[in-house]
């Protein structure tokens, strides 16, 4: 199939194939859009049943990126690449050394970072032959704490504040004695409950293992429920920090929350289910827009800024949702396609 007729293509600007035979590197980098700046997104390496299968999710993936940085005020474009492989057996250093020569060639257009199968220690190899690769070393935190090089403390600080603004948007309330559901405590959902337990929101949590649950339970007074418990609570706020389609038909018909904000990628299984939403009264924070602390982490980091401008950087977060939120109210749109359109004004106009 010629990539200009895949389904996914969508006015990619550069589609690049990369095959080094001595290390056996397979690997595609998308540049979807660069009218902001130079495409960031990260790497993912993936055992894919198929070169078709890569280049449908490295197109979806680096489209997806053009749309987070513009909503998230980054001179960034949108781009992602994958590697056709499994990390656990196939990888090897020869073969992040030749990705670093594969982004290299592209002269700065495409940026990289991590992404599933990828760590910290891969874009270190990579570093050595390129550039243009971020995410290498964290040098600061959003609030001056030590950096571990994780962007989850930025990514559960922007949800928080996120939350914060869609819960004054919805209705009218501080998060004092506001019930909140998190599905799914890990690096983002745990450091989201804390933020929340700091400001007096009662919270009920979930998640497949029991470690964090307890501690939770514990340190934040939480109250422990099933997975298939966690949607149809009477809660005010639905948090979804687990998997991505977790807003489908199903978890729509239980669902009593007024506001659903929460870190997790993708979470309506299809568009239409943003109309559903806003048809039932329940607010949805496009979760590109709200879960963007971790990209601007990265570019904070990669510009050698401050942990004060990272910040405050993070925290616009809260009032880019709620323009979104005015202006689909003017349009009568749902937030998840005027979120989309206010991104397209964004990287198209420029
Ligand atoms: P994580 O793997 O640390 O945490 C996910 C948690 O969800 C785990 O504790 C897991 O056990 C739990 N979980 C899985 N399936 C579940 C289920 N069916 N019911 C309840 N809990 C379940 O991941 P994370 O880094 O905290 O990211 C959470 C989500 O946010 C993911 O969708 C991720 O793509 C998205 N996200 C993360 C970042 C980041 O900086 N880490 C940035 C943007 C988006």
């Amino acid at each position: 199939m010629s990539v200009f007729d895949h389904k996914a293509y969508d006015n990619h600007e550069q589609v690049a194939f990369f095959h080094d035979a001595k290390s056996g590197l397979k690997a595609i980098i998308a540049v979807h859009n660069t009218n902001l700046g130079p495409a960031l997104g990260g790497c993912r390496m993936w055992p894919y049943a198929s070169s078709e299968e890569a280049l449908t999710d490295v197109l979806r993936l680096s489209k997806g990126m053009s749309y987070k940085s513009a909503m998230a005020n980054l001179k960034l474009g949108g781009g992602k690449s994958v590697i056709i492989g499994d990390p656990r057996k196939d990888k090897s250093e020869a073969m992040m050394l030749a990705m670093g020569d594969f982004i290299q060639q592209l002269g700065g257009k495409y940026i990289t970072a991590e992404d599933s199968g990828i760590a910290v220690s891969d874009l270190q190899l990579m570093a050595q032959r390129s550039q243009f690769i971020a995410g290498t070393q964290a040098k600061f935190r959003y609030d001056g704490g030590e950096a571990d090089g994780n962007p989850a403390p930025s990514t559960a600080y922007g949800v928080f504040v996120g939350l914060r603004a869609s819960v004054r948007h919805a209705l009218g309330s501080d998060l004092n004695g506001v019930k909140v559901a998190i599905q799914g405590l890990g690096h983002v959902g745990y450091r989201l409950a804390e933020h929340l337990h700091n400001e007096g929101a009662k919270l009920y949590v979930t998640d497949i293992y029991p470690d964090n649950l307890d501690r939770a339970a514990q340190e934040l007074g939480a109250t422990v429920v099933s997975p298939d418990e966690i949607f149809g609570l009477d809660v005010d706020v639905f948090a979804p920090c687990a998997m991505g389609a977790i807003i489908n038909d199903n978890s729509l018909s239980l669902l009593k929350a007024k506001v659903v904000a929460g870190a997790a990628n993708n979470q309506l299984a299809e568009e239409r289910h943003g109309q559903m939403l806003q048809e039932r009264g329940i607010l949805y924070a496009p979760d590109y827009v709200i879960n963007a602390g971790g990209v601007i982490d990265i570019y904070h980091q990669k510009m050698d800024s401050s942990a004060d401008a990272m910040r405050k950087h993070i925290e616009g977060i809260g009032d880019t949702l709620v323009e979104i939120y005015q202006r689909a109210e003017q349009q009568g749109l749902p937030t998840n396609l005027e979120a989309n359109q206010m991104a397209e004004e964004r990287f198209l106009a420029e």
